[in-house]
């Protein structure tokens, strides 16, 4: 009557009756022994899914637990021998996570929870269970990464934002500090060892290294990489083809992995210490003007999305170099006259104020001539406002040819034209008039066929020929167009100065 004594204890103790009970567990429930010496171990009851998962008999185990420990992913095997001696010694619970090799090969991993118990001959006996938490670990690695790969994202974005606010804050003149700033930002943030921005030649036959950061310790190369010709580099200059007809990046992964056309660079970059580099083309109202690029000395990964960053970086140096194009081309159109190229008013009133504090300060002199063309309307009326013009860019040409850099040039009005002195010791101004007023005499003002007789008048005025040193640059023109108006009394083709009427 075995039925009637089910409940039986040594009936329920029997290894049927623990397959049973264990079989819908998705873990394997096992008891492990190992010996008071530490020599021997086996799992006097192990469930009958250690065979389904792993391909082991139970019956084996019971033998031995070698099996077992053989599937132990190397790098987890001590970690799990020295967890199960600490647990032996201080009978405290044993937890582990380790992987172990399936049936496929592949290792997975699992955790065991389990209790211990010492015999009485010293030996210890665990109770416990493990299971299978790969899913869970694969979850936990992804979210890792995840987790890794916000914040790379979130950190770029807040370096990006940092960088153009820098850019739309610029000050004028600053364009160069800030790209520094950003060739920086860049290098360390993607951990390279030199950024670097190129400018090509309109013809792109050149190209000039203009900015450049490198890590401590990484030599520079900025001096050496001025107006490069980039036939020089066959390879390169396909490159930079590509770059320029279809805005594509170069990425060279290894250098030493270059094709054999490439023998060139691959000597340079060899020289240089580069290992991989990455440049991306800069644009300048939709015209590639330069790249911007990164090396690195040692070998690396590259992250997938490289290349979409360092656009966006491109796209901030883009904007920021056609801002600051624009911005210097209307501070120069604002500053210059267009017809003859010379500054204007707006230019001068402002570098006559410098020179008068100067001249109140530093005993610095100045003078000022003012000259007017002669007859100027006749030669318009005879030879046309074109031919006028003509006049009017020749003599400014003229001008340009005989005054120093120190010196300013300006358009002042129609045909009126200041010329800023600034004298040292032994300057003779009227001697500096007279040559230019015979360098327009002589000069052969040929328009369409038609020959010119041009000449000038001219009146000085020097803040010497003043009772003081005025506030205003006002009098000083005041005075000098007062002797310009005497020299054209005098008959014109002159010059008037403090002295009175000079003909040379
Ligand atoms: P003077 O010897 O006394 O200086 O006689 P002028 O004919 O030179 O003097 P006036 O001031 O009578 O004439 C200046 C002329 O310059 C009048 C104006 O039409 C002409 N003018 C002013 N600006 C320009 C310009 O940009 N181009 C041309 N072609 N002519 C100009
Ligand atoms: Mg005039
Ligand atoms: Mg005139």
């Amino acid at each position: 009557m075995h039925h009637e004594q089910a409940a039986d204890d040594s009936e329920r103790r029997s290894p049927a009756f623990f397959n049973k009970l264990t079989a819908s567990v998705p873990g394997v429930i096992f008891t492990y022994w190992l010996s008071a010496d530490g020599l021997e171990h086996r799992y006097p009851y192990v469930s009958g899914q250690v065979m389904r998962l792993f391909g082991i008999e139970p019956a084996e185990l019971q033998a031995s637990a070698d099996v077992i420990f053989s599937i132990i992913h190397p790098e987890d095997a001590e970690g799990v021998r020295d967890s199960i001696h600490e647990s032996a010694a201080k009978l405290t619970p044993w937890q582990y996570r380790a992987r172990l090799r399936l049936p496929s090969g592949e290792y997975q991993w699992f955790e065991a929870n389990s209790e211990a118990e010492r015999q009485s001959d010293g030996s210890t006996l665990w109770y416990g269970q493990f299971h299978n938490i790969h899913h869970y670990k694969t979850l936990e690695q992804t979210l890792r990464e995840s987790e890794a790969e916000f914040s790379f994202h979130a950190g770029f974005q807040h370096l990006i934002a940092r960088l153009s606010t820098e850019f739309i804050n610029l000050q004028f003149g600053s364009i160069d500090e800030c790209i520094n700033e950003l060739l920086k930002a860049i290098g360390e943030f993607f951990s390279v060892d030199r950024a670097y921005l190129y400018e090509f030649s309109d013809d792109y036959r050149v190209m000039t290294n203009t900015h450049e950061w490198a890590r401590a310790g990484v030599p520079a190369l900025i001096e050496t990489q001025q107006a490069v010709p980039i036939s020089d580099f066959r390879w390169w200059h396909d490159q930079i083809d590509a770059m320029v007809q279809h805005n594509r990046v170069v990425f060279i992964p290894d250098v030493a992995g270059l094709p054999a056309e490439a023998v060139a660079e691959k000597a340079l970059l060899e020289e240089q210490g580069v290992s991989s580099m990455f440049c991306v083309p800069v644009k300048v109202r939709g015209r590639v003007a330069g790249f911007f690029g990164v090396d690195s000395l040692r070998q690396r990964g590259w992250r997938e999305d490289q290349a979409d960053l360092l656009i966006i970086v491109s796209g901030l140096l883009s904007g920021a170099l056609e801002r600051y194009r624009l911005e210097q081309e209307l501070l120069n159109q604002s500053i210059r006259d267009p017809l003859t190229g010379l500054h204007n008013r707006r230019y001068l009133m402002p570098r006559l104020f410098e020179m008068l504090g100067r001249a109140a300060r530093d005993q610095e002199s100045f003078a000022v001539a003012l000259f007017d063309i002669d007859h100027f309307k006749q030669i318009n009326d005879e030879f046309g406002h074109l031919a006028g013009d003509f006049v009017l860019t020749e003599f400014a040409r003229l001008l340009g040819m005989q005054v120093r850099t120190t010196d300013v040039v300006a358009r002042f009005g129609g045909e009126e034209f200041v010329v800023a002195f600034v004298l040292e010791e032994a300057d003779n101004v009227a001697s500096l008039v007279g040559r230019i007023l015979q360098s327009v005499r002589g000069h052969d003002f040929l328009f369409e066929g038609a020959a010119m007789d041009v000449t000038v008048s001219a009146g000085i005025a020097g803040v010497v020929d003043l009772p003081s040193v005025p506030l205003t640059p006002e009098p000083v023109i005041g005075k000098a167009d007062q002797h310009l108006y005497l020299a054209k009394q005098a008959g014109r083709d002159c010059f008037v100065d403090a002295s009175g009427v000079c003909r040379l």
